[in-house]
């Protein structure tokens, strides 16, 4: 018979799909590595099994523990998952900011959250990170795995994403771009790539509002970068350990409206349904890709989770004409195209 143990070894080995609409006039073939085909619908399932996994092996956490996270909800999907298949408890904290669909998405599976305010700073007592940090030191046999500064979060690309477009390409990825948060994908992935070949060039891709871009540049750590945005799950203003800048070759920039269109345009033109980051790492990497690429190019792009968990946003028109991301002659009904 042909069957899986458990939920958890589906996670990985998800497809390169080659982009063939929003590429036109970009040189080289474009490949989009589809994370929404692992479990929890995004590539966080990657790093939660690892993440647990190496804290098992350290005697970190012992049967009947409870996880608790600080996650934008695709990381806690990936350890509500895990978390059942082991026997552990869930805690997530989540800025307000992130959309209903994610928390209640956590709490289908078991998960309790505790929302907090997106706008302090992480040092505040009232910040997610701060109240993962209290809950652990408060509740006996709690994990914190702490996605951000814990490496096995970069391992984890390191040892899947990164090997599996390797062998998928066969060895012919020239480019590689992805969005950063925790850094971990960018990081993992980059370093494997460049093992096997030093040439491949890697673009980050970060939001307004967010401080990598500059500290790349400039090696400052400059708070004037930090402001409120809207795009989920990538762009800081923290510096996590997960980021190894020495194997990000260049930042691009993506503002919440133009990733909006473009995750439109995906699902539109290339029946890709992915969430708002995925269009903030095409419009990123398409940019780059129009001045760089050349004929024999590849380049690998990751679109990190699903559409459904944006329904009530990106994908909803009212939503994107109240926030100016939409003109009104976008903003067309059936009725407008049958006149
Ligand atoms: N997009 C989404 C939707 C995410 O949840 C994350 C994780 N924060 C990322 C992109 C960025 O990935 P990473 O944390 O590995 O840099």
């Amino acid at each position: 018979m042909n069957y899986y143990n458990s939920i958890i070894d589906t996670i990985g080995d998800t497809p390169l799909v080659k982009l063939n609409k929003v590429t036109k006039g970009i040189r080289g073939t474009v490949l989009a590595k589809v994370e929404y085909f692992n479990p929890g619908n995004s590539v966080k399932d990657r790093i939660a099994i690892k993440m647990i996994e190496d804290a098992e092996a350290a005697g970190l956490i012992r049967p009947g523990g409870t996880i608790i996270e600080g996650t934008s909800g695709n990381t806690g999907m990936g350890l509500a998952l895990a978390a059942i298949g082991k026997g552990y408890k869930c805690i997530f904290t989540m800025a307000d900011k992130q959309s209903q669909e994610k928390i209640d998405i956590l709490r289908a599976v078991g998960a309790e959250v505790v929302v907090c305010p997106t706008n302090v700073t992480p040092d505040d007592p009232r910040s997610y990170y701060s109240v993962a940090k209290r809950l652990n030191q408060e509740i006996p046999n709690s994990l914190y795995p702490n996605q951000y500064d814990n490496l096995s979060n970069t391992a984890a690309h390191y040892e899947t994403t990164g090997p599996e477009i390797w062998r998928d390409t066969e060895g012919r990825i020239t480019h590689f771009a992805a969005g950063v948060g925790t850094g971990g994908t960018i990081c993992g992935t980059s370093k494997f790539l460049k093992e096997q070949n030093p040439g491949i060039v890697s673009v980050g891709i970060d939001t307004y509002g967010s401080v990598f871009k500059k500290y790349k540049e400039t090696g400052v750590f400059d708070e004037g970068e930090i402001y409120p945005y809207l795009t989920e799950g990538i762009g800081e203003d923290i510096l996590p350990q997960n980021v190894d800048f020495s194997v990000i070759d260049h930042f691009v920039k993506v503002t919440d409206k133009d990733a909006a269109i473009m995750a439109r345009r995906l699902a539109r033109e290339e029946g890709l349904f992915v969430g708002w980051s995925c269009g903030s790492a095409a419009h990123g990497a398409l940019e780059w890709a129009r001045e760089h690429l050349q004929d024999d190019d590849v380049l690998v792009i990751i679109l990190p989770d699903h559409g459904t968990r944006y329904l009530g946003k990106i994908y909803n028109d009212t939503w994107m004409k109240d926030h100016g991301f939409l003109e009104s002659r976008q903003f067309a009904t059936a009725r407008d195209i049958v006149r």
